[in-house]
């Protein structure tokens, strides 16, 4: 079974994506976290996506994203994306890949949280240094203040600021509120409360997928 997650910055995305994928047993792809790794040998991405918070070309992560579940899922056929697609464009480059792969997305489940509470639920978000887990400091918090279970540092990441959390969300909007939509028509769409508790929300969305 194939998955897409959607949702606005802090609505727990990443969380449900992992625990998601423990038990359906799907190749987890979090496209933030793989292209902060590029960032890393690349001062073009390096500003785009940790100074700015804007999007990379539609064209440019759809190559990047496609070569790499091909060489990571096998057969193209447990996955579940977490921040790809975020556009409408991003979604039909997906799914006109999978197509011709003779494959589909089975289900796009959809986090809906309000701003005020992803505003909240950002802010709050700290990651390792060390192994990347992440935490927040209101829903899911560490065993120590500023101490992953690891033992390394928990810093704040260099987008999660208020003028570019600001900025993100307004993306969110314009790019990816228009691409639900089209997901809605297509009758794929798995909506669910992203403002209950992650159990709860990891059994609905289970109940739904069923
Ligand atoms: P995230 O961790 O999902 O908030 O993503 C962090 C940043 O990575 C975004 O602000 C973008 O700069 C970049 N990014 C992640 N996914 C995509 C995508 N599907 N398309 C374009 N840029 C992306």
């Amino acid at each position: 079974m194939n998955l897409v997650i959607l949702g606005p910055q802090g609505s727990g995305k990443g969380t449900q994506a992992r625990l998601l994928a423990d038990s359906l047993g799907l190749y987890y792809f979090e496209s933030g976290d793989f292209l902060r790794e590029v960032a890393k040998s690349d001062p073009r991405i390096d500003e785009i996506v940790n100074k700015r918070g804007e999007l990379l070309p539609d064209d440019e992560v759809f190559a990047m994203i496609s070569k790499h579940l091909e060489a990571k899922s096998p057969n193209l056929e447990n996955f579940i994306l977490d921040g790809y697609p975020r556009s409408l464009k991003q979604y039909t480059l997906l799914k006109d890949w999978l197509k011709v792969m003779g494959k589909k997305i089975d289900h796009v489940i959809y986090l809906a949280i309000n701003e005020e509470e992803s505003i909240t639920r950002i802010t709050a978000r700290r990651t390792c240094e060390k192994c990347d887990r992440v935490y927040n400091l209101v829903t899911n918090p560490p065993p120590a203040p500023d101490t992953c279970e690891c033992g390394g540092k928990l810093i704040q990441r260099q987008d999660d600021t208020p003028e570019v959390v600001k900025k993100r969300l307004e993306i969110f909007k314009e790019t990816t509120k228009p691409l639900i939509e089209v997901v809605k028509k297509d009758g794929i769409i798995l909506e669910v409360n992203g403002e209950q508790p992650i159990d709860v929300i990891l059994k609905e969305i289970i109940q739904k997928i069923a």
